[in-house]
């Protein structure tokens, strides 16, 4: 099996039997994304302790097997992680997915950047980017509560 092959089957078992689809019990941060080129639609829901780790982290949504898929690795990795720890993350992937060959940081190990690594593909279908990175646009709004739902057509990437 190639690297293309390993990607692809990745993005479609995430994406047919999707992670932490359902909604996490007591969240106290959540936010909801659109992207209206696919009409992929993702709601997040962040359960942040004391120490601002992500005790819980869940979505409920629908769209295309690439907005899934993504929704799902991210959640999964996302689990666990504090605050800046997760900023740092994001940031990391919009960064691979705009314009770098790689991911950057050391807050994954290497089995969790091949999964993120899958969604690179998209790069080569700007349509695609969009729901790709909808449920991470969704999850900074969630933590930042700056805005409760957002319209990917107006993000950069
Ligand atoms: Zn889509």
């Amino acid at each position: 099996m190639n690297l293309k092959e390993l990607y692809q089957e990745i993005i479609l078992d995430h994406g047919k039997n999707p992670r932490n689809l359902r909604k996490t019990d007591n969240f106290n941060k959540d936010a909801k994304g659109h992207n209206p080129l696919c009409g992929d639609k993702v709601h997040i829901f962040l359960k942040l302790n004391e120490n601002k780790k992500v005790e819980d982290i869940s979505f409920e949504g629908q769209g295309c097997a690439i907005s899934m898929a993504s929704a799902s690795i991210m959640t999964d990795l996302i689990k666990g992680k504090e605050e800046n720890e997760v900023k740092e993350i994001i940031n990391d992937f919009l960064e691979m997915i705009k314009e770098k060959d790689n991911l950057n940081t050391k807050l994954l190990e290497e089995d969790e950047k091949t999964k993120l690594m899958c969604l690179s593909g998209v790069k080569q279908y700007p349509m695609r980017v969009k729901c790709a990175t909808l449920s991470w646009h969704t999850l900074i709004s969630a933590i930042d509560k700056s805005q409760n739902e957002i319209n990917i057509e107006s993000k950069e990437i």
